[in-house]
């Protein structure tokens, strides 16, 4: 048994590391920590259902964003993001939500505050990364599809409105079989956020629901 176990996650370069049971306000949840075996990056998973390899399932890679998850930030849609994507897999019965912390697109949260310093005399998001000497964005998605794997999946419908996330996935030889948009209502103070994301990054976004 162990000797297969060694075979199934040769060349993953994440563990699984603790499991538990998370109940949450959208209904109940397992959370899966893994750790990096060449960093000092740690990784949670919320999972929903029995996972199949064969089976379609209900993906989201959500990066880590300190203001809008846990402070309810209006300059951006993540937290909202978040959300909807646990409703849509409490009412599908199965998903995978991977946590990936790498904050502000992998800069770090001081280093967001002080990108959200430059937006506030002007700059836009990507503007103020190049200011400080950064990249548009600085994340990297291939353990998460590590953790996707080693959660037992194959074929995802993807959660995500970045064409970047769907590439680096069908990269790393998971099958996105659908991209599942991930709209959700934002306030005025994120609409340049949004219409940048959309503009310079690529985006997949309508911009419809701002108010
Ligand atoms: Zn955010």
């Amino acid at each position: 048994m162990e000797k297969q176990l060694d075979r199934a996650t040769a060349g993953f370069t994440v563990q699984k590391a603790a499991e538990a049971k998370l109940p949450t306000e959208f209904g109940p949840f397992r959370i899966v920590g893994f750790r990096s075996l060449n960093s000092d990056e740690e990784f949670v998973a919320l999972v929903k259902g029995d996972i199949k390899p064969e089976e379609p399932t209900l993906v989201r890679i959500h990066s880590q964003c300190l203001t809008g998850d846990v402070f309810h930030s209006l300059k951006c849609d993540c937290g909202p993001q978040l959300q909807r994507a646990m409703e849509m897999i409490q009412d599908e019965g199965k998903g995978i939500i991977v946590y990936q912390q790498q904050e502000g697109r992998g800069i770090g949260i001081v280093n967001k505050i002080r990108a959200y310093a430059l937006q506030d005399q002007g700059a836009d998001t990507i503007e103020a990364n190049v200011q400080l000497g950064f990249g548009i964005d600085e994340r990297e998605y291939h353990q998460c599809a590590e953790v996707i794997k080693l959660l037992g999946a194959r074929r995802l419908r993807l959660m995500s409105n970045n064409p970047d996330k769907v590439r680096a996935l069908r990269d790393a030889k998971l099958e996105v079989v659908e991209r599942v948009p991930l709209e959700v209502k934002s306030h005025q103070p994120a609409f340049k956020y949004l219409m940048t994301k959309k503009e310079k990054m690529g985006h997949l976004l309508q911009l419809n629901g701002i108010f």
